[in-house]
């Protein structure tokens, strides 16, 4: 059997059974991980996956386990260091991996060490720390953390001392890495030394966000350092795949905020006249978010606003006609802000350029609005990126919520096109929807009148209602998912009194990180926890301590969204529908429901707390109650049935099992059918049209393995494959292939002084050589398999013809 299918098998079938002291097998698992080893083979010819992988399969294991394989093999050649990026939509998830699956992995010893690279933000800044001013004692505490944090991440300090509120925390993290250039703690900062191990090569898996991934791809296409060395990985996972193009968009967009440009344009001596202009942007938004029904939104830019930001482009461009700009540079204490000046301006150029820019207002559920800018192709710059990471990786996209009606043609509308040489897979199931949850849609809620109207208050009091009788029928137990900030808070207000009176702990999102509150929220299992946007995901509670989930409105995308225009491209209404709005709006919906059921023995209820559901004029709400259906839920429009299958599921002692699994059942991918090549080289020697066969005897190949390793970081650098050619006879033959290479695609390092030459005599030998241009030698080389070499073992004496 192939030796990679082989591992992969025997890690699922007997060491982690063994590791959880249990016999259960799930056939979607292996079957995924298989579906990936399948790619990772040296004999496939894909280059990237995309995985629908439902809750419960267990994907974190099944994907991680055959690339980690891949990079140890990798690593013990020698030939080319190799690891794997794994990166997520999530903090929860993010913590997810650090503390089950990859330590996991660690404690069976499959995985030496790994890095969780998080965005800068949840990192300490000791330099502001010494800028604010807060209690002394928190300060204190603050200070010496600094002297003694491992990574000087949020979590951590909130591990060894208190839970800091999102306010204080935003004052004190890192928030531009570009700080850290010249800055004097540069040598005692945690931060900064974390940070630094981002790319050391010993870590085998490194965890990071899709953000930062997409800013170290956009970093490279525009030549500029990688935060994460992606090119140097082999294998790069997305997780949460379905959020990517939204995480491209936060890294491609350029932003600027009323505020800072209020704050800029003290500098410019115009601040008069350009405050005057932003408060008409300011009255304009506050005119918006009265209409909206969301804390937070984007709208298109209007008359009004256009003319505003032709006011503050006109005074920018008088200050710089007027040749200020270079007195100004001198005036200021630091250049970075006078480059800050200048990004205002490009920004709102851009804003006004709508024939290459599309543009809006993005409303901030804290008042810190702001203009965002994006380019017309941006399709296409999602397009690049993913090029980009395939060029020198293997790519596996996956998400429990990536394929939508079974098929993945969303994703490929908004990325432009296919991912290179990609195939797909979809999984079915391992759950029982129909035995373990019950659907609950009350017809009596009423509809949502808008965030700003006098009559919110009386709605979310009204939902209120109908959440603490779900909450006492389940005794706590409950997430519930609010659509915005604000109707969280005025849930949780009018909930608090009555939980304390039941003795339920009533938790909100932005007491504490998203970590600290999701773990309080484990351990104690009758407590009620509502968040909005970030509990969507991640979130993975196994048990008794969660088996409601309420969601308050049914996630639909906002109406004339630009952003979502953007992604449709210009497409007819049925269109955008089908490959835009239906799609956001489902995943949305199905990724709610995901967070009750997470193995085969959780049970729950799953409520929507949304009229529209009912209105069967609008063909939204049939595509809702299909998709439900289609998962196999039970559906309920009274509150009794679920109280009815909530207390018999709590009184059940005998738990459904998992479908049994079946090796033979298991569909094995055509690559993982043969074995892969092994890496030995042999030699071929010519004479005219013949061939004899010649396997080195003391298993050294013609090239040194530092000479394999440098023509494969070549071939990849300059975007080609990195296989060995048939043609390349010999080490001058393939210092011959790289240096024409180079001339011809001007890649700027000098492979004549770079070779890794086993000799100077060699080194001066091969230049003459090149310089002469003087072709030679009989050698020819060619990877073969062990079972190959077998056979031409066989027939060792005999001349051959032909084999090349
Ligand atoms: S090195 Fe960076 S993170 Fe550390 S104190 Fe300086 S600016 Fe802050």
């Amino acid at each position: 059997m192939n030796e990679r299918l082989e591992s992969v098998l025997t890690f699922f079938e007997k060491t982690l059974p063994s590791y959880y002291n249990s016999k259960e097998i799930r056939n979607s698992q292996v079957q995924m991980a298989v579906n990936i080893a399948g790619i990772l083979s040296s004999n496939s010819d894909y280059r990237s996956i995309l995985i629908d992988a439902p809750v419960g399969t267990g994907k974190t294991f099944a994907v991680l386990v055959p690339s980690i394989y891949n990079v140890k093999k990798e690593q013990s050649k020698k030939i080319i260091s190799e690891r794997v990026i794994y990166a997520t939509a999530s903090l929860n998830l993010q913590a997810q991996l650090r503390n089950e699956e990859l330590s996991i992995l660690q404690k069976l010893g499959c995985l030496n060490s790994f890095l969780i690279a998080k965005g800068q933000t949840h990192y300490i800044c000791p330099k502001r720390l010494q800028q604010i001013s807060i209690s002394p004692m928190k300060k204190r505490h603050l200070e010496d953390f600094c002297n003694n944090a491992l990574e000087g991440e949020r979590t951590e300090f909130e591990r060894k001392y208190y839970p800091l509120d999102d306010k204080t925390w935003s004052k004190i993290n890192l928030e531009s890495q570009s700080k850290c250039k010249h800055c004097d703690l540069e040598w005692a900062c945690p931060t900064r030394e974390h940070r630094n191990k981002f790319n050391d090569m010993r870590h085998q898996v490194v965890v990071t966000n899709h953000n930062q991934l997409i800013q170290s791809v956009l970093n490279v296409l525009d030549y500029r350092a990688p935060i994460i060395d992606f090119n140097r990985a082999g294998i790069v996972i997305i997780d949460e795949a379905h959020e990517f193009e939204d995480a491209c968009l936060s890294q491609i967009a350029q932003q600027v905020t009323f505020n800072s440009i209020i704050k800029w344009a003290k500098e410019t001596m115009y601040e008069y006249k350009i405050k005057s202009a932003v408060r008409v942007l300011k009255n304009s938004t506050d005119r918006i978010r009265r209409k909206l029904d969301t804390s937070s939104g984007r709208h298109k830019l209007g008359l009004t606003e256009k003319e505003a930001l032709k006011e503050i482009q006109k005074i920018l461009e008088e200050y710089q006609s007027r040749q200020l700009a270079y007195q100004a540079k001198k005036l200021f204490k630091n250049i970075e802000d006078y480059d800050e000046i200048e990004r205002v301006q490009v920004v709102i150029k851009n804003a006004l350029n709508e024939v290459e820019y599309t543009s809006w207002i993005n409303i901030d559920e804290n008042k810190n609005d702001s203009i965002v800018v994006v380019t017309k192709k941006f399709k296409s710059e999602i397009n690049k990126i993913i090029n980009e990471l395939s060029r020198k990786n293997k790519l596996i996209f996956t998400s429990g919520t990536l394929a939508v009606k079974g098929s993945f043609d969303h994703l490929y509308h908004s990325w432009k096109g296919k991912p290179p040489s990609s195939t797909t897979s979809i999984l079915t199931t391992v759950f029982n929807y129909s035995e373990q949850a019950i659907v609950y849609l009350p017809k009596h809620i009423p509809d949502s009148p808008g965030l700003t109207s006098p009559m919110f208050k009386q709605y979310c009091d009204a939902i209120g209602d109908e959440i603490y009788e779900l909450i006492k029928i389940t005794n706590g137990r409950t997430l519930i998912l609010a659509t915005s900030h604000k109707q969280m808070e005025m849930l949780y207000n009018y909930l608090q009194p009555k939980l304390s009176l039941l003795n339920i702990k009533f938790l909100k999102q932005g007491q504490k990180s998203v970590e600290l509150l999701s773990e309080d929220f484990k351990q104690d299992e009758t407590s009620v926890l509502i968040g909005t946007g970030s509990f969507f995901t991640g979130l993975s509670v196994k048990g008794k301590s969660l088996i409601s989930v309420i969601l308050c409105k049914l996630p639909f995308p906002p109406k004339d969204d630009p952003f979502l225009d953007l992604l449709a491209g210009g497409d007819d209404y049925n269109d955008r529908m089908e490959y835009v709005d239906i799609p956001r709006m489902l995943i949305k919906l199905l990724q709610a429901g995901g967070r009750l059921i997470r193995s085969i023995k959780d049970f729950g209820c799953f409520t929507i707390l949304d009229p529209r559901v009912h209105d069967k004029k609008k063909g939204y709400a049939t595509q809702v109650i299909e998709n439900l259906k289609q998962q196999k839920y039970r559906i309920t429009t009274e509150r009794d049935e679920v109280k009815k299958f909530i207390e018999l599921r709590m009184n059940m002692k005998k738990y459904p099992s998992y479908p049994k699994y079946k090796r033979d059942k298991l569909s094995i991918p055509e690559s993982l059918q043969r074995d892969e090549y092994q890496g030995i080289v042999v030699n071929l020697s010519s004479s005219q049209d013949k061939f004899s066969v010649q396997v080195p005897s003391n298993g050294n190949s013609v090239f040194t393995p530092k000479q394999l390793a440098f023509y494969r970081e070549i071939r990849l650098k300059l975007g080609m494959n990195d296989k060995l050619l048939k043609t390349i006879k010999d080490p001058f033959g393939m210092l011959k292939h790289l240096y024409q290479l180079a001339i011809k695609k001007e890649f700027p390092i000098d492979v004549l002084d770079t070779f890794p030459y086993e000799s100077e005599e060699q080194r001066q030998n091969f230049q003459r050589k090149i310089k002469d241009n003087n072709s030679p030698s009989k050698v020819v080389s060619y990877i073969l398999s062990p079972k190959e070499i077998k056979e031409l073992e066989k027939n060792w004496a005999k001349p051959k013809t032909g084999i090349k």
